[in-house]
């Protein structure tokens, strides 16, 4: 081992290729290409093979990060695949677009003087070498069960979810209120960070191991949700969290002021070949706009992005706090800043200013402060203070507003008025069964945890799943006739 491995010393961390910013900023393709083999496996052989590994313990799922960087370095691929696919679901997908700086990458050991091992970009390769070879195959459980499960939300906790129930034979039916199956991995995340057609292999790899999909069904109002669990012995509930925080400024209801999410799901379903009548008409369209998002997290970095390769005339991006301080990943700030955005740090809107336009009056600057970062509150960040007299006006055409995502609020949605919420409006749940206060229905993801990460959806999946297994054999146990003394 040690001949192939711990090749850090010698060999410098190399990320797969990444294509030329002029080129990035006019079409929505993924930055980065794939690894050679040779490449790869050079690059697995960079781990230190600690005797601690920093990186599995950082990683939401466990994942045995040393073990398959060790089997592409010998080049035994089906097994590092057979591995990696053991705790993750989608392992592709979270090597695209886990925020590795934070998570494992951060916390391996070579870091510290050498550059991280590329994990994610290794953990990509062997997955799409998984799905080239065609080692991708649905799921035929050993033993069909009866009992069945439903499934609301279609997003990578619902799919992780569902994955892990079918494998265990269970029926599985999936509802979701969109039109198409990934939630905010096919309406939210751009294409330039996951191609859609990686989310829908998924899909299809599902549907043929017989999971069964209801789109554009909105539970509480196309079906009721006493009546899904009417249908099915368990109910997990993988809502995520869509109520856009806002701004209540003076002048935020003037036109080409608009959220985050609803510009991204344009672009999303225009590229994916919807006709999109806001991004036709140019409502939710940066081209030729002087944009300004307003944000400094993932949706924000994902926005100012789009925004860039939409043709807009100019793209910034105000955050009140500074650069180490802001909430999206480092590595998205640098892909951005070289595509041409400007960060306006440390600077907040305090209103919006107006001009006449042929449709009435329209954004026309974001009038804004600038901030000091005073002294840490309770949770230990810095309170952001308004400096006196230090108002500028920001140029927009366009303004999205990407302040981050709350709870709708879930008992009045589903008709469930006994669903017990916590105070930030999620679902509360026992943290050992994942159950909420209704018999039988469980809970996971964003709709728990808060706006959080992909990589944390799917292992909340599949808790959720091996839960909701132990209450159903607990149930069918309990189903058996008694045996006559
Ligand atoms: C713009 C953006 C960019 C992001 N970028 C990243 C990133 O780069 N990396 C990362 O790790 N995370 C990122 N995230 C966060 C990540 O997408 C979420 O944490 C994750 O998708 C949560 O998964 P989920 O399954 O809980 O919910 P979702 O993905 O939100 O899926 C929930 C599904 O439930 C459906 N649903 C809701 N209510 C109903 C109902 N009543 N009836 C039927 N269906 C319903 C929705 O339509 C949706 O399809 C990003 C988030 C956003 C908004
Ligand atoms: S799932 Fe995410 S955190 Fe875990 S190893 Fe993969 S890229 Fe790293």
């Amino acid at each position: 081992m040690a001949e192939r491995m711990l090749k850090f010393v010698g060999t410098p961390q190399a990320m797969p290729e990444k294509r030329p910013a002029a080129a990035r900023r006019h079409d929505f393709q993924e930055i980065y290409s794939a690894y050679a083999r040779d490449k790869a496996a050079e690059q697995a052989a960079r781990c230190s093979q600690c005797g601690v590994p920093f990186c599995q313990i950082h990683c939401p799922l466990h994942n045995n990060i040393p073990d398959w960087l060790k089997l592409t370095a010998e080049g035994r691929l089906d097994e590092a695949y057979e591995l990696s696919s053991a705790t993750n679901n989608f392992p592709e997908i979270c090597g695209r677009i886990c925020p590795q700086d934070r998570l494992c990458e951060g916390n391996c050991v070579i870091e510290k003087g050498f550059e991280s091992v590329t994990i994610g970009a290794v953990e990509k390769y062997i997955t799409d070498t998984a799905w080239e070879r065609g080692w991708v195959k649905p799921i035929v459980p050993r033993r069909e069960r009866a009992q069945s499960v439903g499934i609301v939300g279609t997003g990578p906790a619902g799919l992780a979810a569902a994955e892990q129930l079918r494998r265990k034979g269970y029926q599985v039916a999936i509802y979701d209120r969109y039109d198409r199956v990934g939630g905010l991995l096919i309406y939210g995340i751009p294409n330039f960070k996951l191609e859609k057609e990686i989310v829908q292999r998924r899909e299809k790899l599902l549907r043929d191991s017989k999971v069964t999909f209801h789109l554009n069904c909105r539970v509480g109002l196309d079906v009721a949700f006493a009546e899904l669990r009417r249908r099915h012995d368990a109910v997990l509930v993988a809502t995520g969290v869509y109520k856009a925080r806002d701004i209540q400024t003076p002048g935020s209801g003037l036109d080409g002021i608009a959220p985050a999410l609803d510009f991204l799901t344009a672009s999303n379903r225009a590229g994916l070949g919807d006709t999109v009548p806001a991004y036709e008409s140019g409502v939710l369209n940066a081209k030729g706009k002087h944009v300004v998002v307003i944000g400094g997290g993932d949706t924000a970095m994902d926005c100012v992005r789009t925004a860039v390769r939409q043709g807009a005339r100019s793209v910034k991006c105000l955050y009140r706090r500074d650069r180490t301080n802001m909430p999206g990943s480092q590595r998205e700030v640098k892909h951005a800043e070289e595509e041409g955005v400007e960060f306006v740090w440390l600077t907040a809107p305090q209103s919006f200013l107006g001009r006449n336009s042929p449709r009435g009056q329209r954004v026309s600057h974001v009038r804004s402060v600038r901030i000091h970062l005073g002294l840490p509150d309770a949770t230990g960040r810095q309170t952001p203070q308004e400096i006196p007299d230090s108002h500028l006006n920001v140029e927009a055409d366009l303004v999205l507003k990407a302040l981050g995502f709350d709870p709708e609020d879930l008992p009045a949605l589903l008709g469930a008025h006994d669903l017990g919420v916590t105070g930030w409006g999620t679902l509360k749940i026992d943290w050992k069964s994942m159950m909420t206060s209704l018999d039988g229905v469980f809970a996971a993801g964003d709709i728990v945890r808060g706006a959080s990460l992909v990589v944390w959806a799917v292992r909340d999946g599949r808790d959720a799943a091996e839960r909701i297994h132990g209450y159903l054999a607990a149930k069918a146990i309990a189903a058996l006739p008694v045996a006559a003394e």
